[in-house]
């Protein structure tokens, strides 16, 4: 990744973290694309009952996205070159996403066997065979 593009991240990684932080502990947004919902369904409900459950999961998510966040621009301090690569396999991981995701430190392979039904033995490393 070269500097420039580096260093466009970082500035999306600031901005999202300034606005995260800002937005304090309680704070229902729904006009806001949320990225960690991306392909969810929750604007299809209305109860306050239920914007009421999504709301502190929400804040949740952006708790987690904050930490994220944080360790990803630790991240282009410390090993810049580290930056855009998958933690788990060192591929890069698609602009695609790291656009959507600044914070994102797995590419959407891993993040698929992360997510995915464990399997005895743990997650394999390609790598490992080549
Ligand atoms: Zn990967």
């Amino acid at each position: 990744m070269d500097a420039a593009t580096l260093k466009r991240y970082r500035k999306k990684l600031a901005d999202l973290k300034a606005e995260i932080v800002a937005g304090g502990d309680i704070d229902i947004e729904p006009g806001r694309a949320d990225p960690t919902a991306v392909g969810s369904d929750e604007d299809e409900q209305p109860l306050a009952e239920m914007s009421q459950t999504i709301a502190s999961s929400r804040n949740r998510a952006r708790a987690a996205v904050l930490t994220r966040v944080v360790a990803a621009l630790a991240r282009i301090d410390d090993d810049p070159e580290m930056y855009g690569l998958c933690i788990e396999c060192e591929e890069p991981i698609a602009a695609k996403r790291l656009d959507l995701m600044p914070y994102v430190e797995l590419c959407v392979e891993c993040q698929q066997a992360e997510d995915g039904p464990r399997k005895p033995g743990g997650r394999r490393h390609l790598r490992d065979f080549r």
